[in-house]
């Protein structure tokens, strides 16, 4: 049996499985890993390393057990695919893809919780579609023991308020003219049903530089799944959100983004998984909002009004350091007459990870000398990531907004 699954698990591999191989035990991404610096993780080995260990002694046939063994899966569980370790590793271990993948035997997720993972933005858009009766019950002491219950979201949470979604709001209103082209945004989840208002700004301010911004059809960005391992669900995500992505393109437009796992996600995620033409296409064709507004600045269509100066903390999320869009948010602040403090550390939640009912306490360890460093400082907080800022808002009260948001209301439009 632990043959058959070896086979399987190398066909799923494919290249990555050099990769298991690669890895010199240097202990490196132990250094950056979140989660090996939960204080349990110093007694069984929980640590990113560990996983790399544990995967060439199941290859060489040292290790004698299937993936599905509790210990192996809990090992593995502890990867939430912040993507830290890949800036450190010295041969290029590209160690969350792996973890991905062997995520997938794990056979303690329960029926109805792979249902729920495999259909959550499915689930998300019917919540939104009822905004007030959803809030009212998730809000509920009821509605948060029937989340745990069946979602495995831990009662702790306060899950983020519904709103009528973005998209439905971009595809309602009156189309403007463009003197600068199409905009096709692809929203993903958090913004499009809980942080409206956001999305509303972003569109306000670019139809003001002259651009339209439409809504095509769209899914959610998928990454939740590829961090659960559904591998082949996340390849269905990205093919049917690249297939509409890419009609857009082909109608003239570019594709926006504002957050960094949607950036991500079409950026590089979607032409590792598909490998083909369409999707290099889309990737190539995307630019987040804070490069469109660093572009439009560049090009001398934009100024800031730098007044008043004001201190800054500026936030690393793990995703925006893995889709290399720090400098640019770096520049764009600076540019705008800010001062910034910079903090690089994780806040522990992991997109959903730290939601889970089994990692929620965990994962606020991981974020506590962040949290706390951030209350001593007393500053607002830029983070580009929204379930980084949920995480930051619910476990320090600082003020924590978007960059863009930062920004918006110092745009100088020039003629
Ligand atoms: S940093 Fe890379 S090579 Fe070093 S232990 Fe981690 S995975 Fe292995
Ligand atoms: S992706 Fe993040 S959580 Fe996973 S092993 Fe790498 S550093 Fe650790």
């Amino acid at each position: 049996m632990i043959m058959r699954e070896k086979v399987k698990l190398e066909k799923k591999l494919g290249e990555y499985l050099e990769d298991v191989w690669k890895c010199i035990r240097c202990g490196f991404c132990n250094s950056v890993c979140p989660t090996s610096t939960i204080s349990r993780a110093f007694m069984a080995s929980l640590t990113s390393r560990g996983r790399l260990i544990l995967l060439q002694a199941y290859f060489s046939n040292i290790l004698d057990k299937s993936l599905s063994d509790e210990k192996i899966q809990e090992l593995m569980e502890y990867c939430f695919g912040c993507r830290r370790c890949m800036e450190v590793c010295p041969p290029g271990v590209r160690i969350p893809n792996l973890i991905w993948r062997v995520k997938q035997f794990n056979r303690e997720r329960s029926y109805l919780r792979r249902t729920i993972l495999i259909r959550y933005g499915s689930m998300l858009k019917l919540l939104s579609s009822v905004s007030s009766l959803s809030n009212l019950l998730l809000h509920s002491y009821i509605g948060k023991l029937l989340l745990e219950v069946v979602a495995e979201i831990s009662r702790d949470v306060d899950f983020p308020t519904f709103y009528t979604s973005l998209e439905k709001w971009i595809n309602k209103r009156e189309k403007r003219q463009s003197h600068r082209g199409k905009l096709a945004y692809f929203i993903d989840v958090f913004t499009n049903y809980h942080e409206v208002d956001l999305g509303k700004k972003i569109v306000g301010l670019v139809e003001n530089l002259g651009y339209v911004v439409v809504a095509p059809s769209q899914r959610e960005a998928g990454t939740l799944l590829l961090e659960e391992g559904l591998i082949d669900e996340a390849y269905r995500i990205a093919k049917e959100n690249t297939e509409n992505l890419y009609s857009a393109i082909q109608d003239g437009a570019r594709v926006l983004t504002s957050s960094p796992a949607a950036y991500l996600a079409l950026k590089k995620d979607y032409p590792e998984l598909l490998g083909d033409s369409k999707s290099r296409i889309v990737s190539e064709n995307t630019i987040d909002i804070i490069e469109l507004l660093l572009k439009e600045y560049e090009e001398d269509a934009i100024d800031f009004d730098k007044n008043p100066e004001a201190q800054i903390v500026y936030h690393h999320s793990c995703f925006t350091k893995a889709s290399g869009l720090t400098k640019d948010i770096r520049r764009l602040l600076t540019s705008a007459g800010y001062t910034l403090k910079e903090i690089d550390r994780c806040c522990g939640i992991g997109g959903v990870w730290g939601m889970n009912k089994k990692h929620h306490s965990e994962s606020i360890e991981i974020g506590l000398n962040l949290f706390n460093e951030l209350k001593r400082m007393k500053l607002p907080v830029a983070s580009q990531s929204e379930t980084c800022r949920f995480q930051i808002r619910n476990n320090s009260s600082v003020e924590v907004r978007h960059p863009f948001s930062f920004i918006m209301d110092r745009v100088k439009i020039k003629n």
